[in-house]
């Protein structure tokens, strides 16, 4: 950040008064800036005993399979935002059974929840940012295909959980702390 996003000013980065790292404050209207990790919401929607996938039609890894899952919007919850990447990639309408996997990206300031998600019916398609979208049993999946590390880790959890039928919350975290 260099300028001020209220006035416009050049801003400084230095620890404000009482804190303990450093933020990029603005002198002429005295605003503090800070930076936050942003949340990113998504579904492993799954049909019979097959999951669906999206290949990524944008960068970054484009042509890479992943889950819908996308940056939260302002004024919509966690479960909302989950929903409507999962209606805007694949467009899919599904029902959240539970919150899955919440995984602490550190090195992007990400934290990501992906919801376990029941298809009511195979109906999915391509939206815009994915280049085509399908089912895949655990046999199928393109296992070096995969576009995230957060992917990968949620879809071995879902294959092992299910010998069980028991899916309890994962935590995560990876990446490496600055
Ligand atoms: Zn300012």
């Amino acid at each position: 950040m260099n300028y001020c996003s209220h006035c416009g000013s050049s801003v400084r980065l230095a620890v404000p008064e009482g804190d303990n790292r450093p933020r990029h404050i603005c002198d002429n209207c005295h605003t503090i800036h800070y930076l936050n990790p942003k949340v990113v919401a998504g579904c492993l929607p799954v049909y019979g005993d097959k999951v669906l996938l999206c290949r990524r039609a944008i960068e970054p890894r484009k042509g890479l399979w992943t889950l819908p899952a996308g940056f939260m919007e302002n004024g919509e919850s966690t479960e909302q935002g989950a929903l409507r990447e999962t209606r805007e990639e694949a467009l899919a309408e599904v029902e959240l059974i539970s919150l899955y996997t919440v995984t602490s990206i550190l090195h992007v300031n990400q934290v990501q929840m992906l919801y376990l998600a029941r298809m009511p019916q195979p109906d999915f398609g391509a939206g815009e940012e994915t280049l085509e979208a399908a089912l895949f049993s655990e046999t199928e999946i393109p296992w070096d295909e995969l576009a995230f590390e957060t992917i990968s880790n949620a879809l071995r959890f879902y294959f092992e959980d299910r010998k069980q039928d028991q899916f309890p919350l994962r935590h995560v975290e990876i990446g490496a702390n600055r």
